[in-house]
């Protein structure tokens, strides 16, 4: 069968730029994605062939390639992977969604987790909550990235017992409901044939075992609700309202079950006197008419302590004035924003019999006229 071509997969033009090309495949991989359509050969098939087409397409060298010569211009498995296991796709694009990102990729984060669910072993136990904390930031802190230590009140692991519940290894007795297998069958008959159901089993949760002698320090339960200290390192230029995911760093689960993850909330604090947008930052300033006039220099707060800002002589009221880097870092990239300062020209308005005079003078002057 022969090839879709890759930008019609993607739905984009031929002339897409990288941002469009990224944006169609989340968009894409959203939709299709394995755990958003379980058991559809069809939606999987999609999911597999757009990865193939974004391989290819975000990349340069690969795209100028295919732009020449076609499918025939690439050589598989080098230029593009054919994915026939979907965690391979998870593995191969989990840094190309952005790089990673306090330890998780952006991919995760992205389908709140799902696909790392699918990479976790049965365990035995019942897994753990995930936590959502919300982490109030200052834009000082957003612009360089910061590291914060939080109390948190969750599940963790017994100490005594490891997590498992029991006093001792010998403490535990075959579950009697599925004899230790921890699975029970069940068979139903329709007009179709005949099902097979196999669920955990509730009573030994699965792990085929009872606890017959429970560790005093957590009564069986393999984990205590206890006050954690957790650090999170905050990286650079996150927003207000983005998220990270520490994984596994959520309540312990019971009897020896997997952690879950916590999910930490960016907030972003209102500053007293920046404004931000995107990664710039925007800082009125108000200056007399003289100095718009006549070019000054004046010392201007920015996200780093003070800085000196020149004003070039016939400066207008309202111009932007660029102090290069002096903004938030980018995320996931080199280089930063900038400070822009706007120019406010301050007009008074209680002045003195002398300055009144002195203004009257001025305004007689050839220059002094606003313009028509
Ligand atoms: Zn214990
Ligand atoms: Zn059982």
């Amino acid at each position: 069968m022969s090839k879709r071509d890759y930008y019609e997969i993607l739905g984009v033009s031929k002339s897409a730029t990288q941002d469009e090309i990224k944006k169609s495949y989340r968009k894409l991989a959203m939709q299709f994605h394995p755990d958003r359509n379980p058991g559809n050969k069809e939606a999987e098939d999609k999911f597999k062939e757009a990865a193939e087409a974004y391989e290819v397409l975000s990349n340069d060298e690969k795209r100028a390639k295919y732009d020449r010569y076609g499918h025939s211009g690439l050589r598989g498995g080098q230029d593009f992977h054919s994915y026939q296991n979907v965690n391979d796709i998870f593995s191969h694009f989990s840094d190309i969604f952005g790089g990673t990102f306090g330890g998780s990729s952006i991919f995760d984060d992205f389908f709140g987790g799902a696909s790392s669910q699918r990479g976790r072993q049965k365990q035995s136990g019942t897994p753990g909550s995930d936590l959502k904390i919300t982490l109030k930031l200052t834009l000082e802190e957003i612009a360089t990235g910061t590291t914060k230590k939080v109390k948190i009140k969750k599940y963790n692991k017994c100490d005594v017992c490891n997590g498992t519940g029991a006093k001792s290894s010998g403490s535990f007795k075959t579950c009697s409901v599925c004899n230790g297998t921890g699975e029970i069958r069940q068979v139903s008959r329709s007009i179709f044939g005949q099902f097979v159901n196999i669920a955990a089993c509730n009573n030994c949760g699965g792990t085929g075992k009872i606890i017959s002698d429970p560790c005093t320090k957590c009564s069986g339960d393999g984990r205590l609700h206890t006050e954690s200290t957790i650090k999170i390192n905050v990286p650079a230029g996150v927003f207000d309202g983005s998220y990270m995911t520490l994984r596994s760093e959520g309540n312990s689960g019971k009897n020896g079950g997997p952690s879950g993850d916590i999910i930490v909330v960016f907030e972003e604090i209102r500053h007293e006197y920046f404004v931000r947008d995107s990664d710039n930052i925007i800082y009125e300033l108000n200056i007399s008419y003289p100095e718009a006039v006549l070019g000054t220099e004046v010392e201007v707060p920015t996200l780093n302590g003070k800085a000196k800002l020149k004003i070039d002589p016939g400066t207008q009221s309202g111009k932007f004035l660029k102090m290069r880097e002096k903004g938030i870092q980018h995320l996931n990239k080199h280089g930063a924003g900038d400070q822009l300062v706007k120019i406010n020209i301050h007009v008074p308005k209680n002045i003195n019999s002398k300055e009144k005079e002195l203004l009257k003078e001025l305004q007689k002057m050839p220059n002094i006229k606003a313009s028509e």
